[in-house]
């Protein structure tokens, strides 16, 4: 990419030739109409490129989808109607019953269920790592049949950063790519295929929308990983699909097309979990302007995580960029212009405090969600958690006075002030 990643932002993806418009037009019609149906075989063979149905291609989507590539540096990629669909996606596109993944430990609830749960039904096992671990903890995790290793950039909630390098040297070791959620840094922050990782995953519903209006999902492939080198790993992608007439994507698409062809050919065909083309505008018109608003979150983020830091009511803060965080080192690394705007605390006093600061916020919303423009606080001990016991949360790693807090663009100033005041209702 030559041009500096805010220019993409505002430009990559649709390039409107003389005449056209502006923005990316949005293609909500299912179907396009053809003269003859051998140029619609030509099209099925994947022969020839063009749109026949919407659940396979869709032009906005695409412009979208070619946006994303271009900020994550990546070849190829390909919007889904989630993010927990981009990470299903992202995995079983290259493991499947029979296989096992290496997942980090530190990831969204909802990953983990999916891997841990889910595929396991489906035959797939995985194991999970610390993403802290030692080398030989990280090496032993693999098996012969393992097919992948899963991290986050930065893991929600637990705000633990992947040494990606090292993750990345460790999949390549054992013949396997990296897949990493880029979800919270986004590529404004961090650029995972920079530093070796093969495939990366959003949440668009999180920054990239970034105003709480779509729920969206995108799998970027690097376009590096040689699926031949490793052919007997990856049959699905070096071996004839019998369900797309006998097409072999590593041999038809390169290592730049194969790995998104095959998930677009047969993943969406079968699985149908597409992105409507309404929220893909929505999603693009949210990264016109992510370059503006990661500077702000990551900004409000740090400035609302240092101020925590110093108050007398607070018994802990978490946050990357927070200098002394157990996760400055690796953020100084990867995350060198500014983490996320997501800050994890413990409200001293406990889970009564917790509910007592929560109530008294007035610019902070309470809301199962985090990473938009209006800054949002979620108790988890009182949602996301709250089967569990204070006992059966400190073993999850969630205390009871844990607060997280996700710092919108708002003014870094209004925030603390409102943290204050609801910090003063504490006894
Ligand atoms: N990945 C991460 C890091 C997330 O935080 C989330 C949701 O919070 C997901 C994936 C799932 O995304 P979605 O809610 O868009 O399905």
């Amino acid at each position: 990419m030559s041009e500096r990643i805010g220019t993409t932002c505002v430009q990559g993806g649709w390039r409107p030739g003389d005449g056209e418009p502006r923005q990316v037009p949005i293609y909500q019609n299912t179907t396009w109409k053809y003269d003859t149906s051998e140029h619609m075989g030509r099209l099925f063979d994947l022969e020839e490129s063009g749109y026949f149905y919407t659940r396979l291609a869709n032009p906005t989507n695409d412009a979208v989808a070619a946006k994303i590539a271009e900020l994550e540096g990546g070849a190829a990629a390909m919007l889904t109607s989630s993010g927990q669909a981009a990470n299903f996606f992202a995995v079983f596109n290259i493991a499947g019953a029979g296989d096992h993944v290496v997942a980090s430990s530190a990831i969204y609830g909802g990953t983990y269920n999916l891997l841990a749960h889910t595929m396991k039904r489906m035959g797939l096992e995985c194991t999970f790592v610390d993403p802290h671990c030692t080398d030989e903890e990280l090496k032993t995790a693999f098996r012969p049949n393992t097919k992948c290793v899963f991290g986050e950039t930065i893991a929600n909630p637990a705000l633990a950063v992947l040494d990606i390098e090292r993750f990345a040297a460790a999949a390549h070791g054992h013949g396997v790519p990296l897949i990493v959620d880029n979800t919270f840094p986004t590529p404004v922050l961090c650029r995972p295929i920079e530093w070796g990782a093969d495939i990366v995953t959003h949440s668009t519903t999180k920054y990239m929308d970034g105003h709480g209006a779509s729920v969206g999902g995108v799998i970027v492939d690097a376009g590096r990983f040689d699926w031949n080198a490793h052919a007997d790993k990856f049959p699905g992608l070096t071996t004839p699909d019998e369900s797309y007439h006998g097409v072999v994507y590593a041999e038809r698409f390169g290592l730049e097309g194969a790995y998104i062809t095959k998930a677009t050919a047969q993943l969406m065909r079968d699985l149908g979990s597409i992105q409507s083309p309404q929220n893909a505008f929505l999603i693009n018109l949210g990264l016109e302007s992510l370059h503006l608003r990661m500077a702000r979150h990551a900004a409000n983020g740090r400035a609302v995580a240092e101020h925590l830091a110093s108050h007398p009511k607070v018994a802990w803060v978490r946050h990357p960029s927070l200098e002394g965080d157990s996760e400055a080192a690796l953020a100084a690394k990867y995350l060198p212009e500014g983490s996320c705007g997501v800050v994890s605390f413990g409200v001293a006093g406990g889970r009564a405090a917790a509910e007592t600061f929560m109530k008294n916020l007035k610019l902070a919303q309470i809301a199962t969600h985090v990473a938009d423009a209006r800054t949002c606080v979620l108790h988890p001990a009182n949602a996301t958690h709250r089967q569990m016991n204070d006992a059966e949360l400190e073993a999850a790693g969630i205390s009871a006075d844990l607060v997280r807090l996700s710092c919108g663009i708002e003014d870094a100033a209004d925030l603390i002030a409102d943290i204050d005041q609801a910090l003063a209702a504490v006894e």
